[in-house]
């Protein structure tokens, strides 16, 4: 069955809750053995002093390690990505930081894309650095062959850990191709190094792009964005296979930045929802890149539907090939600069003036003072970061309403 089939009843038994249709909070912080022997063979296995035995399920023992809310989320979660296992944590930051800490050791390179959200970029170049751990970024646009020349000219090879992908880029939607970054970690991995590639799906997943399949070893997420969905929850999530992601839930335990019940269980709330949210938000994203595309106020607008196979061959081919649609996220620049943004974002009424995104309504922000208004002046050049550049999240209100409120708003700049 495909996953919004699932997303209901999967991993839950009812007869375990006293027949309660829905799962339950499992509001507790420890659970009760049924025998000391019991307890005694859970914690064998919690602490990896035994294997598995063939007909043997690991019970609950601590809220730290494992509660059922997180349990059934991991199992559900996980069907999108086509995943082996997942670790939700009590936010994306929580699941970045974990990821980076438990695959890369001192003196180790990581080479990620830029531009990055802003508080991994802190993390790396603030946190990382005091542990040891060397980072250098590449420009989002890069081709694979590019990527490769400059670990080359870096002289990085033999030091590099990871490479940790967002794509499409924030805010410009700027295209990584996975697969060519799957071919450069390989090139540079040897029998005891493996490199790792790691990809912040936040903007796309889990429905429309899976970089599992596309050579990807850890998929991280900010769950407060498209998962969670409604602005109420900060949230996040790591999947990949059972070995990497035993790593993560095991350093999980002893940093302690699991989720909790309640958070699980909204997740599990939003995720039913999940396909019908994102495919509105799709439709009238779709809607609103084509009027703005042919307003006079409106000089460029970044939407991956207007890719064009003649003007930028690559990007296409990495569009066609990586995504199955062109998602809800756009940015636009207006015609002036930051003054005229200003007038436009001030007036909006139906779309809130806020950052995050993915969630059920609207919302707008103005990048270059906003969300990265730390970037360099010359980076945002070379990103296309203007002063008149604004950021749409497009929710799933009537497209029209949304139109409208754009059309009003653009009229007062
Ligand atoms: C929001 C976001 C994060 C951070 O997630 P939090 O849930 O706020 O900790 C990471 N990456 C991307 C792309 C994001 O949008």
């Amino acid at each position: 069955m495909r996953p919004e089939s699932l997303m209901m009843s999967y991993g839950y038994k009812p007869e375990l809750s006293e027949g309660a249709l829905k799962c339950p909070i499992f509001q507790t912080s420890t659970f009760v053995f049924k025998s000391a022997e019991e307890g005694k063979g859970f914690f064998e296995l919690a602490y990896g002093l035994r294997e598995k035995e063939a007909t043997e399920e690991m019970g609950l023992i601590y809220s730290r390690l494992n509660n059922p809310d997180l349990e059934i989320l991991e199992n559900r979660l996980s069907l999108w990505d086509e995943a082996d296992d997942c670790a939700v944590f009590e936010s994306g930051m929580s699941a970045i930081s974990t990821v980076m800490l438990e695959f890369l050791e001192p003196g180790d390179y990581i080479l990620y894309s830029n531009p990055l959200y802003g508080g991994t970029y802190h993390f790396v170049k603030n946190v990382l650095t005091k542990y040891g751990i060397k980072s250098l970024g590449f420009h989002a646009f890069e081709s694979p062959e590019n990527i490769e020349k400059y670990i080359e000219e870096q002289g990085i090879g033999e030091k590099l850990k990871m490479i940790y992908v967002e794509t499409p880029a924030n805010p410009t939607n700027a295209l990584v191709d996975l697969e060519g970054c799957r071919r450069v970690a390989d090139k540079y991995s040897t029998p005891d190094k493996k490199v790792y590639l790691a990809v912040d799906n936040t903007y796309m997943g889990p429905l429309w792009q899976h970089p599992l399949k596309h050579g990807a070893d850890l998929i991280v997420y900010s769950a407060t964005k498209y998962i969670g969905g409604h602005s109420d929850v900060i949230a996040g999530a790591v999947l990949g296979n059972m070995e990497v992601i035993k790593r993560v839930k095991t350093l999980r335990t002893f940093l302690g930045n699991m989720a909790g019940p309640w958070t699980g269980w909204l997740l599990m709330r939003s995720l039913e929802t999940l396909k019908v949210r994102m495919d509105q938000q799709a439709k009238n994203a779709e809607q609103i890149a084509h009027y703005l595309n042919n307003h006079p106020k409106v000089n460029k607008v970044h939407y991956l539907g207007f890719l064009s196979e003649k003007e930028d061959p690559r990007n296409y081919e990495v569009f066609k090939r990586q995504l199955s649609s062109a998602g809800a996220m756009i940015s636009f620049d207006l015609v002036g600069g930051e003054k005229e943004s200003f007038r436009f974002l001030n007036a909006l009424k139906l779309a809130k003036l806020a950052v995050s995104l993915g969630s059920t309504e609207s919302l707008v922000e103005h990048p270059s003072s906003m969300t990265h208004s730390d970037v360099s002046p010359e980076d945002k050049a070379l990103y296309g970061i203007t002063d008149s550049l604004v950021r749409f999240s497009v929710g799933v209100e009537h497209y029209e309403d949304l139109i409208a409120d754009i059309e009003q708003a653009l009229a007062l700049v």
